[in-house]
């Protein structure tokens, strides 16, 4: 079926400014409440929430099998469920109501008031209702230098990561939606003599920059996912901000990896945006050699050109960019990622999230992590207000955010952002 949603020539009757992130091609996925606390699932065109329960309900899906109550729920996971097919048709119905040519929606008053809101009238909440949740370690970049800050003996890289896309279970239960403040974790760590452990509130607080995508349904219980086929189970993209204590993982991690150091909070950006609406922004995956066969792909366009920005915000209300980092970047691709997670025949459902990783390019200004990019607190960085950062403050906003970018059309995620306030004391 043919995309007609990324139609590039296409303008909406809906005013959309130059640079927006949500340009008429894009068409994301996710969950609002109105002001008058109605939870819907929409869509977003410039500054506008669309109500796609109403859109549904007054008949602008006709000719579309969907149920009736489709896009009138707290999650995104049944529409999902549905499939590719599904998503297309949607899409492009969408694209093609809001066209600038079309008039039926666009001369109807009383409809246009049922089916759009402002943006900033809406409350965006958690997409999907998160099933499981795992997250890779796929940036080559960001464990070389994991391997170099850690001093680790293999050399750069452990013997097996050059093989398979490593990756830890996560948790679902605190995958949260942009703008939630993350309280700054409490746990143990160890002395800073290294002989005893401590308890208190965690001292080198991190960010991670990711994406992470969304899957439906994929396999049967027992049945892997060819690598091939993958894609086909891949709903779309969002930005991913993996909050990680290192003073907890230094710790804690041996030997097991990371626990409670990552699984306190995940912070998600609340527009999913469609593998569909990236296409334009594919490319070709980092070269790769001696791939095991259910890991190598035919085709080896499995990357796409994302540009991550992250910024450091104050609570003066300065914004530091800290990374220019692109998800072109990673390994791993998402392709493989779900191959190697499903080989061993474990399941994957509607809604399940998977990580890429910190997302860290070659050079300083292109990591994902404060872990990185102060050398694990060894080389502190210089705000705009002039104070000196090695991990977060009180108070610090965390502010990611994706583009992609061609000589016709912009897309992006819109904002993935959190800030760190204290906890209350513990006993
Ligand atoms: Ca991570």
């Amino acid at each position: 079926m043919k995309i007609t949603a990324n139609n590039p020539d296409r303008k909406s009757w809906l005013n959309v400014v130059n640079g927006c992130d949500f340009p008429i091609q894009n068409i994301p996925f996710g969950v609002f409440i109105t002001k008058d606390d109605i939870i819907t699932i929409g869509t977003r065109i410039g500054e506008y929430a669309i109500d796609l329960g109403a859109f549904h309900q007054l008949g602008y899906f006709n000719g579309i099998p969907l149920t009736d109550d489709i896009f009138m729920q707290d999650s995104l996971n049944d529409f999902i469920a549905d499939g590719r097919k599904t998503w297309r048709l949607v899409r492009n119905r969408i694209a093609d109501v809001f066209d600038a040519e079309n008039k039926t929606l666009r001369d109807n008053p009383k409809h246009r008031e049922a089916i759009i809101f402002d943006v900033n009238e809406v409350e965006m909440l958690l997409p999907i209702d998160v099933g499981d949740f795992t997250d890779f370690y796929s940036s080559k970049y960001h464990a070389q230098n994991v391997a170099e800050i850690y001093n680790l003996k293999n050399g750069p890289l452990q013997n097996n990561w050059l093989h398979m896309p490593l990756g830890l279970n996560q948790r679902a239960s605190s995958v949260v939606v942009s703008g939630t403040p993350i309280k700054r974790p409490y746990g143990q760590t160890l002395s800073k003599d290294g002989t005893t452990p401590v308890f208190g509130p965690s001292e080198k607080l991190d960010m991670e920059v990711e994406t992470a995508f969304v899957t439906t349904a994929a396999n049967h219980f027992g049945e892997p996912i060819p690598v091939d086929e993958a894609e086909e189970y891949i709903f779309g993209m969002v930005l991913l901000n993996d909050w990680s204590s290192r003073d907890v993982q230094q710790w804690e991690s041996k030997p097991l990896g990371p626990f409670l150091s990552k699984s306190f909070a995940s912070t998600i950006s609340p527009w999913i945006v469609t593998l569909d609406a990236l296409e334009p922004w594919r490319c070709e995956s980092p070269k790769q050699e001696k791939l095991l066969p259910y890991l190598k792909p035919k085709n080896t366009a499995n990357s796409f050109d994302i540009n991550l920005n992250t910024y450091l915000e104050t609570e003066n209300g300065d914004l530091n960019l800290i990374s220019e980092s692109n998800f072109k970047n990673i390994y791993w691709t998402m392709t493989q990622q779900l191959a190697h997670q499903t080989i061993n025949g474990c399941n994957v459902r509607a809604a399940d999230l998977f990580g890429s990783g910190t997302i860290s390019g070659e050079s300083n200004k292109s990591v994902g992590s404060l872990f990185e990019l102060t050398w694990n607190g060894e080389q502190p960085i210089k705000l705009k207000d002039n104070s000196e950062r090695t991990y977060l403050n009180n108070g610090d906003n965390i502010i990611l955010r994706g583009y992609c970018k061609n000589d016709t059309t912009r897309i992006g995620f819109g904002k993935c952002t959190g800030k760190i306030v204290p906890s209350k004391k513990k006993k």
